[in-house]
């Protein structure tokens, strides 16, 4: 029989509209004649449930943004990695064994090691990082610890935790005012610029703190760059073994309409299309690019991760190449930067999907 795929979309986090545009256009290029596909939707209130996976109802529809569909019928694994319908009243109904599940997931409970531990638990093979890379990947804090570890210039910050922030507010803000303004507020645990805001005054960071710890009760206050350049680097994990290889760099360019920054508007809104501009490859002196793709690559490396990953940088006014994080499960819209990195890099969409799929069959299960 073919191998059969569970694609895996949606999510409970904030960025579950974005898993089901990515999920709508990986569904339409993965080869059938090579695989079984199950798309497979994980509600906002986290059930599982086997979706229709039909594109038009997974993408943005007169400016509204697209949701699992609650009303389909209800999946889980069963020991043996099979899908089943789990209708209440009826006999379980199985759907076969899948051999590979594509977690396409952003942001907590899915891009964070949760879904990859489930899945490593019940010895199911999947597309992309581990639970350790997928965690050290998603928090912002020990993401920057292990990038610093690794000798790659990370930005000044301060965790703010729940504790902190509840006990002792004051100690928080003299700690965010030795950084200087301005500084990014940033959940710890987020994606697709939620729950980030700029904060250019000590008036401002109450407000920004409150709104970050909707997304995460733990926050990351970050020095801004300086008039940064933003450059972004795909990665993708090498078959049969082989070293990881780099994108070339693309850069994104955001001005006007009020955006001070790439935030999510401008990332996956069409009405932010007019406001941030994709290079790729992005112009940049061949020693420059060739130091960010390195940096790429030690960046996957130094959290050891696997399959793909994206990686976001800062060339700031000075020239300094300075990372600001990586995504272990980066956004795969059409719009989104890290296929058209690969594009560019002479891998089309397809071919990607068909790479991820190939590096995840030939994967080992259990430790590593
Ligand atoms: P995604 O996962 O979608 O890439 P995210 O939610 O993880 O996004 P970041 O990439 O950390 O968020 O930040 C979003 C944007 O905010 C950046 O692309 C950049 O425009 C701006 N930004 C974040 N941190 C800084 C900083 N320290 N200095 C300057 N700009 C910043
Ligand atoms: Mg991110
Ligand atoms: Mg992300
Ligand atoms: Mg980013």
């Amino acid at each position: 029989r073919k191998p059969r795929i569970a694609v895996v979309f949606g999510g409970r986090s904030s960025e579950h509209a974005i898993s089901c545009i990515t999920a709508a256009n990986v569904l339409q290029v993965i080869d059938r004649d090579k695989y079984d596909v199950v798309p497979v939707g994980i509600t906002t209130s986290g059930h599982w449930v086997l979706e229709s996976g039909d594109p038009e109802h997974l993408s943005i529809t007169d400016g509204k943004l697209p949701e699992v569909d609650v009303t389909a019928m209800p999946v889980v694994f069963s020991g043996d990695r099979e899908l089943v319908v789990h209708e209440p009243g009826e006999v379980p109904n199985t759907l076969g064994e899948v051999d590979v599940v594509f977690p396409l997931l952003h942001g907590p409970w899915g891009e964070d090691g949760t879904i990859q531990g489930l899945l490593e638990m019940s010895d199911i093979r999947y597309v992309g990082s581990g639970v350790l890379a997928s965690a050290v990947g998603m928090d912002k804090h020990y993401m920057k610890v292990v990038f610093a570890a690794a000798g790659l210039e990370v930005t000044p910050y301060v965790v703010i935790r729940e504790r902190d922030w509840s006990r002792d507010p004051e100690s928080c803000r003299a700690a965010v005012d030795k950084l200087g303004y301005p500084v990014f507020v940033k959940p710890a645990r987020g994606g697709s610029s939620l729950g980030i805001s700029k904060v250019n005054s000590l008036d401002e960071l109450d407000d920004a703190v409150a709104e970050a710890r909707a997304h995460d009760p733990k926050v990351l206050v970050e020095a801004a760059a300086k008039h940064p350049r933003e450059i972004e680097v795909g990665v993708l994990g090498g078959l049969d073994g082989a070293s990881p290889t780099a994108s070339v760099c693309g850069e994104i360019a955001v001005s006007g309409g009020g955006h001070e920054f790439y935030d999510f508007e401008t990332k996956y809104l069409p009405e932010g299309d007019e406001f941030a501009e994709l290079s790729i490859p992005a112009d940049l002196p061949e020693a420059i690019a060739a130091e960010i793709r390195a940096q790429a690559l030690t960046a996957f490396d130094a959290i050891e991760a696997e399959g793909l990953a994206r990686v976001d940088f800062f060339l700031d006014e000075d020239q300094r190449v300075i990372i600001n994080e990586i995504n272990t499960m980066p956004g795969f819209t059409p719009k989104s930067m890290f296929p058209q990195v690969w594009a560019a890099s002479g891998v089309d969409y397809k071919e990607l999907v068909d790479r991820l799929l190939a590096l995840a069959l030939t994967r080992p299960t259990g430790l590593r």
